[in-house]
């Protein structure tokens, strides 16, 4: 008999020994208790056993891994929802933590799919936006609430649109150091008036006048009402130079 490689020996061994175990299942049973005691008291080393039975099986063990996935489809996928309903929350917190991980991996792959499949992103997008509407409204309600100012500039910016303004970017935090440099007070009857200040067009918004610093002094809203689309009450400088820049959409 000639030397066979020691892998195909133990492969001579394992025939023998599964034939045996399938004759004598008293055998195969005691094998299995002593197996499972060495397992016990030898942890580390049947790890390290196993792993690198794992390592140099590989491709049978994904092999058979896949036959018993087809094999069991049914009661595999109820065992997942089982785990996926009692584990939700860590699932979810797992999956948060994963994304940041990998943001731009993540992102990344978002970015493809919506080059690949642009009609259902955007059907995507739809849906959100119609989800997180009440959402988004309750934002915007509660913000407005907090900074009555912007929405007043806003609408301010509004008005000037529909004059037509030239220039139209006067900005929430010019009109917020402008009153500031005035100290509150009204340009024409230098009475404070803190929080009641009115924007005065010294070119009127309905004579073409602009809607920007240049264009714009604190008035009292005496004042303010008494000019009307009239000319200025008394020769006045507007502030030429404001520190925040025009165009700035959002303000704090
Ligand atoms: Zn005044």
């Amino acid at each position: 008999m000639t030397r066979k490689d020691p892998e195909k020996r133990r492969e001579c061994v394992n025939v023998r020994l599964r034939a045996r175990y399938a004759d004598e299942p008293l055998y195969a049973e005691e094998k299995r208790i002593r197996s499972r005691q060495y397992q016990a008291t030898h942890k580390e080393e049947s790890r390290l056993k196993n792993r690198r039975y794992r390592e140099t099986h590989l491709n049978e063990i994904q092999e058979k891994d896949r036959e018993y996935r087809k094999s069991n489809a049914e009661k595999i996928s109820k065992k997942d929802k089982t785990y996926r309903d009692k584990n939700a929350e860590a699932i979810k917190e797992r999956r948060r933590i994963n994304r940041l991980a990998n943001r731009d991996h993540v992102n990344a792959r978002q970015r493809a799919y919506y080059a690949k499949h642009p009609v259902p992103a955007r059907q995507y997008q739809q849906t959100y936006r119609i989800a997180n509407d009440e959402k988004k409204k309750e934002q915007n309600r509660s913000y407005a609430l907090k900074h009555p100012e912007v929405r007043r500039a806003a609408s301010a910016k509004h008005r000037a649109a529909k004059r037509n303004a030239p220039l139209n970017d006067f900005t929430c935090a010019q009109w917020a150091e402008m009153q500031s440099v005035y100290e509150h007070r009204c340009a024409y009857c230098h009475r404070r008036a803190k929080g009641h200040l009115t924007q005065d067009h010294i070119t009127p918004l309905s004579k073409s006048g602009s809607h920007t610093a240049s264009n714009i002094v604190p008035a009292c809203q005496k004042c303010n009402s008494k000019k009307g689309t009239g000319t200025v009450l008394i020769s006045i400088q507007p502030l030429l130079l404001t520190i925040a820049p025009p165009q700035k959409k959002k303000t704090s």
